[in-house]
């Protein structure tokens, strides 16, 4: 399955060159062009599902060992600090190539590049609300 807009269908495909880490039957791991910090890399699946709603479990599954393979191996290698593993999913979410990955990103003392967000307030009433709303019954 491929989506013949998609651009990590292309790179899958060999059409468009990566800086490839790891590949195996389902997945492509690759540096990102744009990296947060250095050694940023994309675990892709060989097949378009466009984000985690279309992903079957049975990938979602292998792509979150082959992520914890490859924080392990990137983590001695680059002899880092830290590791943010992070997945957007829709425009309002950051996601801007809509063929699922997730990202693996080396983090290192004393570098400002952090993802960070403002800890919002929502009342009690709000909190206990949602917490019934949300619970997978
Ligand atoms: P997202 O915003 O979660 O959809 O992430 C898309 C990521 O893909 C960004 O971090 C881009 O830098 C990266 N990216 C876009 N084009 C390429 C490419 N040709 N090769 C590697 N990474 C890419
Ligand atoms: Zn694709």
């Amino acid at each position: 399955m491929r989506d013949a807009n998609c651009i990590f269908c292309k790179i899958v495909a060999g059409e468009i060159p990566s800086r490839t880490l790891f590949e195996d039957e389902d997945f492509k791991v690759m540096l990102d062009v744009g990296p947060a910090s250095k050694g940023h890399a994309l675990i892709v699946p060989k097949e378009h599902y466009a984000n985690i709603y279309e992903l079957p479990d049975e990938l979602a599954g292998k792509a979150m060992r082959l992520a914890k393979r490859m924080a392990t191996h990137m983590t001695n290698v680059l002899n880092c600090d830290g590791f943010n593993i992070l997945q957007n999913n829709g425009e309002v979410a950051g996601q801007t190539v809509f063929h699922y990955h997730m990202h693996l990103i080396p983090r290192y003392k004393g570098s400002d590049e952090m993802i960070l967000w403002n800890a919002n307030h929502f009342s009690d009433e709000q909190m206990d609300a949602l917490a019934e709303q949300l619970s997978v019954k």
